[in-house]
């Protein structure tokens, strides 16, 4: 054996933890620097338990509620700009992976005054500012990641950065914050998470380590799968769905992710198909092209799935998932291309040419 196991974040999980653990936001300093979405921070109830915190404490804090999904450079490059006339001496990421993923490029540009292209050198002359991370939806696992997946319109893309300083600190993980999550955006982010876990099961960078997390996240997600699909989303199902979540994240630390997540990110650039949503249409058809690869594998993760084939757990995810965008051979072509210039397409188990690629895509969605 012979691996690297590194997760840079404190975790403190359970119903509350925010508000009981307070005393942790006084290390970073006096002026916090709160990256959040639209609605997310609100809506989970996030944000007023952490300005609570903040005013308790004496900590001036700013708002930059303007993360967009999947943000772009230009959106972080404007929260960065903020952050540095604010003078922060930390960032608090509150939202699903599009906030939280903000906050580590915002961590970073609030104090490197760089172009935010440069952010992809993942060289950085002064430390970036310590981030704590409050996920409010159950997927990404961006709290426990060094991670940060911005647009590229440059590129026409979707572009990952992070090293070892962009871990979030602490992760605050408190399910109540995902109860009001609507149930599409709950099954989508959930094939998200579950998608880290087998990418990185299956993946060539797959450790010793990395294996024990994704074992549990799969089988979390095997007891999962009929509560998502009946709409059973009780506090007992979105907790196990937020620790599924964060084991997931674990998992990619180590693994990143593989041509699933590659081609996905075409079907959120060009199409606006939600991140998971666009992983998890994938699925199947990916199982079968690295059946050949990595059969033990395959059929170990079935089995602690609960689920007797691919084909059944292909049915099974069509319950869940939808989408109602259609797409041309040459759009597919192109989306082959831009997975090829991924670097995590070659972390697949089973080499991937552009041909294996466009046929993945073919049989995974109806091309007109
Ligand atoms: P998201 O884009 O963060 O959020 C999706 C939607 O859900 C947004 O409209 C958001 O509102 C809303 N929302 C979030 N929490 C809510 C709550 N508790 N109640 C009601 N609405 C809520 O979705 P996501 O799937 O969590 O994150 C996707 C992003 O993460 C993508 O950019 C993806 O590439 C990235 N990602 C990162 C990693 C990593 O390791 N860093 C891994 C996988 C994916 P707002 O508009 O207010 O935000
Ligand atoms: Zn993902």
């Amino acid at each position: 054996m012979n691996f690297k196991f590194f997760i840079g974040t404190k975790v403190l999980f359970g119903e509350n933890c925010v508000t009981e653990n307070k005393n942790e936001f006084k290390k970073f300093g006096k002026r916090a620097f709160v990256v959040t979405g639209k609605n997310s921070g609100k809506l989970s109830g996030a944000l007023d338990d952490v300005a609570g915190v903040l005013e308790n404490l004496g900590i001036d804090y700013y708002i930059f509620d303007r993360v967009e999904n999947n943000p772009s450079l230009e959106n972080v490059n404007e929260a960065g700009r903020e952050a540095r006339t604010f003078k922060a001496d930390f960032i608090i990421g509150i939202g699903g992976g599009s906030p939280l993923d903000a906050s580590k490029a915002v961590s970073v540009l609030a104090v490197n005054h760089i172009e935010p292209k440069e952010l992809y050198s993942n060289v950085f002359i002064n430390k970036p500012l310590p981030i704590i991370a409050i996920p409010t939806t159950a997927g990404t696992g961006s709290e426990v990641t060094p991670y940060s997946i911005l647009t590229r319109r440059d590129l026409n893309t979707k572009m990952s950065f992070g090293n070892e300083d962009t871990f979030p600190q602490i992760a605050f993980e408190d399910a109540r914050y995902t109860y009001d999550l609507p149930s599409n955006v709950t099954i989508d982010t959930a094939v998200d998470a579950f998608c880290h876990a087998m990418e990185g099961y299956l993946s060539r960078r797959s450790t010793p380590a990395s294996d024990v997390l994704a074992q549990e996240a799969i089988t979390i997600f095997g007891q999962c799968i009929n509560p998502l699909i009946n709409g059973q989303l009780d506090p007992y199902v979105r907790e196990k769905l937020m620790y599924m979540a964060m084991l997931g994240g674990m998992v990619i630390s180590h693994t990143g992710t593989t041509i699933i997540h590659g081609m996905g990110y075409s079907l959120t650039y060009f199409k606006d198909l939600p991140h998971g949503r666009a992983n998890g249409l994938f699925i199947k058809e990916y199982l079968k092209f690295n059946y050949r690869e990595a059969s033990g594998k395959i059929d170990r993760m079935l089995e602690l799935l609960g689920i007797a084939g691919i084909d059944e757990f292909g049915e099974l995810l069509e319950k869940m998932l939808n989408y109602n965008c259609t797409f041309t051979e040459d759009e597919l072509k192109q989306y082959a291309s831009l997975t090829m210039k991924q670097k995590s397409t070659t972390y697949n188990i089973r080499t991937a040419a552009k041909q294996d690629l466009f046929e993945i895509m073919i049989k995974s969605l109806k091309a007109q």
